[in-house]
């Protein structure tokens, strides 16, 4: 069947399904279970969200379900609201909990707070169809998330936090919002509980071991995956009632089988079930409907034509002004008693290539770790078209229009080459969290903009067709290349590389070559550090050389070959060592 018709129709009829669910069940023991299961879930997918997505360890989760319980019984029984604005009420305090998270644990102690009891099964029912409702939409929220611009920035912090910073994510932001999403989630699911018929709760439901619980949970799982987190809460909410024939032996049982879990399936269930050949096929057919990449694939193929490569979006800044673009004065960088960088003064030229080049251990890297924003500087300024950058965030600089790769790669491994080249989009695009989740139009054409642009980019550096391969399954010439597209997705002034030619072979340097002209022919300036001088001397405007953190020498490739103090200090040794 096609995907298009039969979606919809799947999807209803699963929401149809579990909503007859709790009007089939009638034992009281049974709908307390689903309710307890359904709970976990909710906080569950919300650890999937800071640690699944965004890679951060949360051990409080228990302690945010709890702000959500005691707020929403609060409210009910002091004030006597009706439960679901209370509910909504607690998702949003427990978020607010976790924007705060310097407080590790938090402790609620002395109130023990009794709960009238709600032991009527019609009650329960209705809590119950409400409590599934919840969980579809937390779900699918958090599903829609994944595959979002914000939903990229958490996985780009986990995958590699440096290079998120420097592709103009504030991670620190970032971070924070994936933990009070997830702090929204465990008081939602607290909230849940404190109505679904427990006769009271009281602090030691929330405790320490609880987070750990919650945590097996979510690592049951599968790291990442929103489905396997509710089935992984499901699972250990059962289990302890199935294996309740085992009395004392019971926590010995339940502890090697997590163990046991995480030695054998490190993925979790979800990273069992997505390797089969069925779950494979099933996801293919699943997404071919709905990938709008596709149609943005097919339009650029024929619009581009056959053979000629695309030239990416264009930046604005004329090569015609050859004035300087940027600027660095004194700058120093001493690690304890070494000065790796020792007051050097440099300009770099506007459309331009510049080469910055030295021994091994001559400050280069650590040069372009300050103009970054990875290092602060000791001392010097760095200024950007006339604004001081000096000691500046990087995901600031980068927005100010600067974007490099690395000397070892730093791309998003785990994640696909079309991700990547996403998240490099970053600093140009806007949508925020609830855009990210309600997918407005406004949020759709920006997000087809930047998939249309991702394609060029691979393009231009000679990798469309890969755009769903894992980034580190490419071999490591196409990793480079993947990494200078991402940089140049964010549409950079300046492009800073650290020896982007070393480990290519010699087909793939002469693409490195044929790309940096075309790269310097948009406009953009290239600020190169590089060991291949035969490279060096071909592409470069101008060169700035550096020995033992200091400059010996500047000036045009010409002029810097006869120099007889980089001779000395460097060019000998190249030859050399060749
Ligand atoms: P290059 O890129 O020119 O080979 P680097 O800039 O990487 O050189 O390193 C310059 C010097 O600074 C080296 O001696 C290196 O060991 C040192 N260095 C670089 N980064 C650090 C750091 N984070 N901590 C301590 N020393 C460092
Ligand atoms: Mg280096």
């Amino acid at each position: 069947m096609n995907t298009r018709t039969a979606k919809p129709l799947i999807l209803a009829l699963l929401v149809v399904a579990v909503l007859v669910f709790p009007l089939a069940v009638t034992s009281n023991y049974w709908l307390n279970l689903v309710n307890l299961s359904i709970s976990f879930s909710i906080a569950c997918l919300g650890l999937n969200i800071v640690l699944g997505y965004a890679g951060q360890l949360s051990l409080a989760q228990a302690a945010f379900w709890g702000v959500g319980a005691y707020t929403s019984a609060l409210l009910t029984t002091w004030l006597g609201w009706p439960v679901w604005p209370c509910m909504l009420i607690a998702f949003i305090v427990a978020g607010l909990f976790g924007v705060c998270l310097g407080i590790p644990t938090l402790k609620l102690t002395g109130h023990y707070l009794a709960m009238t009891t709600i032991g009527f099964g019609i009650i329960l029912q209705l809590i119950l169809i409400n409590a599934i409702c919840s969980l579809l939409l937390l779900t699918w929220a958090s599903i829609r998330l994944k595959d979002s611009r914000v939903g990229r920035a958490f996985l780009a912090v986990q995958g590699n936090e440096m290079a998120a910073e420097t592709m103009g994510i504030d991670t620190t932001l970032y971070k924070i919002m994936a933990f009070a999403l997830s702090a929204a989630y465990g008081g939602y699911g607290g909230a849940l509980f404190a109505h679904s018929g427990s006769h009271y709760i009281s602090p030691d439901t929330f405790s320490f071991d609880q987070s750990v619980v919650l945590l097996a949970m979510a690592v049951l799982g599968g790291n990442g995956s929103a489905i396997g987190a509710i089935v992984g809460a499901t699972l250990l909410t059962l289990l302890p009632e199935v294996l309740r024939f085992l009395k004392d032996s019971y926590m010995m049982v339940y502890a090697a089988g997590i163990v046991a879990v995480m030695i054998f399936m490190p993925g979790g269930i979800a990273g069992l079930v997505k390797g089969l050949p069925f779950a494979l096929r099933l996801r293919a057919w699943w997404n071919a409907g709905s990938a709008a990449i596709r149609q943005v694939a097919v339009s650029v193929a024929t619009r581009d034509g056959v053979g000629g490569r695309p030239i990416p979006a264009k930046v604005a800044s004329g090569a015609e002004s050859n004035g300087t673009l940027l600027s660095v004065k004194g700058l120093a960088k001493h690690f304890g008693g070494l000065k790796a960088v020792d007051g050097v003064d440099m300009e770099v030229r506007r459309g331009e290539i510049q080469a910055l080049i030295g021994p091994n251990g001559s400050g280069k890297t650590t040069i372009l770790n300050m103009l970054s924003g990875l290092y602060v500087p000791t001392a010097g300024e760095i200024s950007l078209e006339g604004t001081v950058i000096t000691g500046r965030k990087p995901h600031i600089i980068t927005a100010h229009g600067m974007a490099r790769t690395f000397q070892n790669i730093r791309l998003f491994g785990e994640l696909t080459v079309l991700n990547n080249v996403l998240i490099g989009q970053h600093c140009h695009s806007k949508a925020g969290l609830v855009p990210s989740v309600v997918q407005p139009a406004s949020q759709q054409a920006e997000e087809t903009g930047m998939r249309k642009k991702a394609l060029e980019m691979l393009e231009f550096v000679g990798l469309r067709g890969k755009e769903f391969a894992q980034a580190n399954s490419l071999p490591y010439g196409q990793q480079r290349l993947l990494e200078l597209a991402r940089a140049l997705a964010s549409d950079p002034k300046i492009l800073l590389l650290d020896e982007p030619a070393a480990g290519l072979n010699a087909n793939e340097t002469e693409t490195l070559i044929d790309l940096l002209f075309q790269i310097r022919d948009q406009g953009i300036t290239i600020l190169l550090v590089e060991h291949d001088m035969s490279l060096v001397m071909n592409v470069s405007d101008h060169i700035t050389v550096l020995n033992f953190g200091k400059k010996i020498a500047e000036g045009a490739a010409e002029a810097i070959e006869k120099n007889q103090e980089v001779i000395d200090a460097y060019l000998g040794t190249e030859v050399g060592n060749a």
